[in-house]
């Protein structure tokens, strides 16, 4: 992808950002209770959320009321207040993610009118996105089984250390890029070795020489670093509240696990550590467990 084109993806997802709809849902009357002036200003941006993306729900209650909880399907949502009776939440659609209807429900409470729920029905639809067809050594993609069990260790490592729900929400806007640089592969290509289907592309590449610093994009602790088999020298931050990003084939990391990294430290230096066909950053997003793509982070989030 050129930077035209990241320009003219960055101009509508701010478009898409200033279209972005503010409803205003009166809540489920309750026969016992007078609601009418019980309401609370829901915007979503972008207002549909497709696969494999994120979204951002803002909430502004009204000033006697307050908000218990937020849930979305089964989970409970982390809140980030951002000062004047606002808050927002993030959700995030899986690639694979079942189109469909999902709800976002609210809890609220007020000494007037007292505590109900409130239910906003999130639109999640289909992405299609591009493929790639690749031929390769059968070696690079079958793998024996000392190889295979290190590669499944890896990823169970990885899932592990994206999977803590942390209360604290250590981010603030806006997140910036670990390296700027060209895109050379989107999130969600659909790569095919030899014909047969891999998984799809869990993040980004982002273009950067061996030794390129890499910025962490917003504060966070370090949840995992560790040597993979495919992704090489691979560092993992969590942002708090459900959201990590991921780094891999780093050259050197100069971060230690459990450490906590400020928006723009060095966290290490671009590589072609593990499977890679050259230096460059591979940069993954994952929200409540599902990988999402880092642009749309940077979209609704970014400078
Ligand atoms: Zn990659």
């Amino acid at each position: 992808m050129t930077m035209n084109k990241i320009n003219i993806r960055h101009c509508i997802m701010v478009s898409v950002l200033l279209l972005s709809i503010t409803i205003i849902p009166w809540l489920h009357a309750d026969a016992a209770q007078s609601t009418e002036n019980q309401r609370i200003e829901i915007s979503m941006t972008p207002p549909v959320l497709y696969q494999g993306e994120i979204c951002r729900i803002d909430l502004k209650p009204e000033q006697d009321s307050e908000i218990f909880w937020v849930k979305y399907g089964s989970r409970h949502l982390i809140l980030k207040p951002l000062g004047s009776h606002r808050y927002m939440a993030l959700v995030g659609a899986g690639i694979k993610e079942k189109p469909g209807r999902k709800k976002l429900e609210i809890k609220l409470s007020s000494n007037d009118h007292g505590s109900r729920v409130i239910t906003k029905l999130i639109t999640i639809k289909t992405k299609t996105y591009p493929e790639e067809h690749l031929k390769v050594a059968k070696k690079m993609v079958e793998f024996p089984p000392d190889i295979l069990k290190r590669v499944l260790d890896d990823q169970k490592a990885v899932r592990n250390a994206c999977s803590r729900i942390t209360k604290d929400i250590y981010w603030n806007r806006p997140f910036i890029w670990p390296v700027k640089s060209k895109i050379l592969s989107p999130f969600g290509l659909r790569r095919f070795f030899n014909g047969k289907p891999r998984s799809p592309h869990s993040g980004m590449d982002l273009r950067a020489r061996k030794g390129t610093p890499l910025k962490a994009p917003n504060n966070g602790r370090i949840s995992l670093v560790r040597d993979c088999y495919l992704s090489g020298n691979t560092v993992v931050i969590n942002h708090g509240g459900g959201l990590y990003t991921l780094y891999a084939h780093l050259s050197k990391v100069m971060v230690k696990q459990g450490q906590m990294v400020n928006k723009g430290d060095i966290i290490g230096l671009a590589g072609a550590t593990g499977r890679a066909t050259g230096p460059h950053l591979h940069w993954g997003v994952s929200l409540f467990g599902t990988r999402v793509d880092p642009a749309g982070l940077m979209a609704i989030l970014g400078p």
